[in-house]
């Protein structure tokens, strides 16, 4: 019997998890994987700052689905199949032990990521993956039930079954709109806000444990640690902020006012008598040294400049005015915002494949038969934490699985 030709277009999580799955599945497959780089899982390797958060300690698929701004309800079917749970236990079994840290994200026990690439590599050598690179797609036609491939090198590859994995690279949205699908187009997520001038800079390093960031006249909010940097504010409160509303601050050209509620935890009233008694208990202390609110006193100091009030008045002499901007400044600090930053960031891509073309229980196209797509490539994306590299896992595993099935 002729042999199945599946075809992987992409060496990174979703190409090498989908042609390990794939050859995994049916050892009788000539499974290629063709990376156009020299270099393969070069995200990977970057990613989590070298260390790899490859999954979030999530195992409700309802739950877990609603961490993707976009693709939470086509993926809930897929998590009951493959979830963290199956990620974890994928790893574990192949000599890879992933700890929990105290935020969910989950990380190689070695804190590298080269573990995850090494595991990889190695798995689809055992399964005899036929990784090719430099072997960059120039062009997919249909051919019959399967499809004719170009290779840079002009040499041609004929495919039954076509997985395309290619992440964000736009020439896979040609191709796939050649080949019938349309493509929500893309724009970033995941990325910080410049602030020109910004007041905190020298804070940079800084951060809280839970702010409240939202953008005004939007209805994003969002919460969470907030880190101070030189340009403006990250972490999980601002990435989120930045994935839920990638596409309205596409729209506003990443310009807008973002307010932050420093203690969201505290209402105005009870902020208001916590430091009414904190007067009363320290008159003689300056305002700018110490807080009843247990922020770091460098910010506290500029929180306190910010809202006008000298460095050296006490807290004996807190006028009501003060105490009324002094409230304001800590639940709505407002920042102009002037573009976006993805530096050192986990940046990601809203849009691509149109997920009302894919079938979700394979991840097969419904629109071109025997062409399969997985990872970033779908207008799937999660928010910082691991849920982008599982979503990788979780879609390329079903489709390997899919396309190792033999035809009838
Ligand atoms: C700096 C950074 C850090 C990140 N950290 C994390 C993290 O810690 N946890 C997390 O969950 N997510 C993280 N992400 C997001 C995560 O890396 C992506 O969601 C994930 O890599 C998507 O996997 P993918 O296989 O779909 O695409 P990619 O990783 O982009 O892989 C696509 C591959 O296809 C190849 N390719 C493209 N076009 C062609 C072609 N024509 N022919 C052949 N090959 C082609 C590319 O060279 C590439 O190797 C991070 C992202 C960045 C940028």
């Amino acid at each position: 019997m002729k042999k199945l030709n599946c075809v992987v277009i992409g060496g990174g999580a979703a190409g090498f998890f989908g042609a390990i799955s794939c050859a995994a599945k049916n050892p009788e497959a000539h499974v290629f994987l063709l990376e156009k780089n020299r270099q393969i899982l070069a995200k990977v390797r970057i990613s989590g700052g070298g260390r790899c958060n490859v999954t979030h300690a999530c195992f409700d698929p309802q739950e877990l689905a609603s961490h993707y701004p976009r693709g939470s309800k086509a993926l809930l079917g897929p998590f009951y199949r493959f979830q963290p749970k199956d990620t974890i236990e994928w790893f574990e079994k192949r000599g890879v032990e992933l700890k929990i840290e105290d935020d969910g994200r989950m990380f190689p026990i070695t804190d590298s990521s080269q573990t995850i690439i090494d595991c990889l590599l190695a798995e689809s050598r055992k399964l005899k993956v036929d990784l090719r690179l430099e072997a960059g797609i120039e062009n997919i036609q249909k051919s019959g039930e399967g499809f004719d491939l170009i290779l840079s090198d002009g040499s041609e590859l004929y495919a039954d079954r076509l997985l395309i994995a290619t992440g964000s690279h736009p020439a896979a949205h040609q191709w796939a709109l050649a080949l019938g699908h349309s493509i929500v187009p893309p724009v970033p997520s995941l990325f910080t806000f410049t602030i020109p001038n910004f007041p905190l800079q020298e804070l940079a390093g800084i951060s809280v444990e839970c702010a409240e960031a939202s953008i005004s006249e939007t209805s994003l909010v969002q919460s969470g640690p907030l880190l101070i940097t030189h340009w403006g504010f990250s972490g999980p409160a601002i990435l989120k902020l930045s994935a839920w509303g990638a596409r309205i601050l596409h729209q506003k050209a990443y310009q807008g006012t973002l307010s932050i509620n420093w203690l969201p935890h505290l209402t105005v009233e009870k902020l208001r008598q916590m430091l009414l008694q904190w007067k009363i208990d320290f008159p003689r202390k300056q305002i700018s040294t110490d807080n009843p609110c247990g922020m770091p006193r460098q910010l506290w100091k500029a929180l306190g400049a910010h809202a006008g009030i000298p460095l050296e008045k006490k807290w004996a002499n807190l006028d009501n005015l003060s105490l009324t901007k002094l409230l304001q400044v800590l639940r709505q600090d407002s920042y102009s915002i002037h573009g976006k930053s993805t530096y050192k960031q986990e940046f990601v891509t809203c849009g691509g494949v149109n997920l009302d073309e894919i079938n979700f229980k394979t991840m097969e196209s419904r629109v071109c038969k025997n062409l399969y797509f997985a990872g970033e490539v779908l207008d799937i994306d999660g928010v910082t934490g691991g849920f982008n590299f599982q979503s990788a896992w979780t879609t390329s595993w079903l489709a390997g699985q899919a396309m190792a099935e033999e035809g009838e």
